[in-house]
């Protein structure tokens, strides 16, 4: 059997342990910080792509190494998905056919503020909830694995455009059905309770029941409104 040195108390310990049984140091931060000292901005891009492809092994693979630069791209995709949903929907709203650079700038700026409240507030909301359920961790880690995921509710931001376009001339007004989004606010909350069950050391079936419930409550919420 392989064996690493602790690096604090110096005793031999096979490489599979994931605690040092003699001091007790969580080798586990070891790794992680070995690996988030390798991952490069195309690993960050691959992690991205693989998550559309391989959800469940994906998201394994960034609680392994929460970062914080994949989330800031993921940020700029959803940003700019929500651009262009805003774009249509104020063009359709206002009938107009050409748009100045500083309203497409403010619609941009809006649309940036509008995405990074959206992952702020819902990482409060699944940390609190992880908090409550007895998990142990980072709210940087939940923040992080919150934002890989959100790159499903850039999809709602698509499909949400897509519904507007199908609806648009007809009821302009109310364009923005916040129920359309739904479905990926779930996948979007499975896949982060997943992962914070590696992160913040929970049962799966806890971890993701609670995150999920935690959405319903926020869809609820958000239907009210
Ligand atoms: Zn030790």
């Amino acid at each position: 059997m392989d064996y690493v040195r602790c690096p604090r108390c110096k005793n031999d310990v096979p490489v599979t342990y994931l605690f040092c049984p003699y001091c007790g140091l969580d080798f586990r931060f070891i790794v992680r910080e070995k690996l988030l000292a390798t991952l490069t901005v195309k690993d960050r891009l691959n992690r991205i792509h693989y998550l559309l492809r391989h959800p469940i092994i994906a998201v394994k693979h960034i609680a392994a190494a929460p970062d914080s630069l994949g989330p800031l791209l993921v940020l700029a995709l959803c940003s700019a998905a929500l651009f262009l949903k805003n774009l249509v929907i104020y063009m359709i709203h206002l009938k107009a056919s050409s748009l100045s650079i500083g309203v497409m700038l403010t619609i941009f700026l809006m649309s940036l503020v509008l995405q990074s409240v959206i992952w702020i507030s819902v990482a409060i909301l699944f940390h609190i909830t992880i908090l409550i359920i007895g998990g142990r961790g980072t709210f940087g880690t939940t923040f992080s694995i919150l934002g890989y995921t959100m790159i499903f509710i850039g999809f709602g931001h698509l499909f949400s455009l897509l519904l507007t376009l199908a609806a648009g001339v007809s009821s302009p007004l109310n364009p923005l059905p916040a129920y359309s989004y739904a479905p990926f606010l779930i996948i979007t909350a499975f896949l982060s309770g997943y992962g914070y069950s590696y992160t913040h050391l929970l049962r799966k079936v806890t971890s993701i029941s609670a995150v999920l419930t935690a959405t319903a409550v926020f869809i609820m919420f958000l239907y009210i409104l």
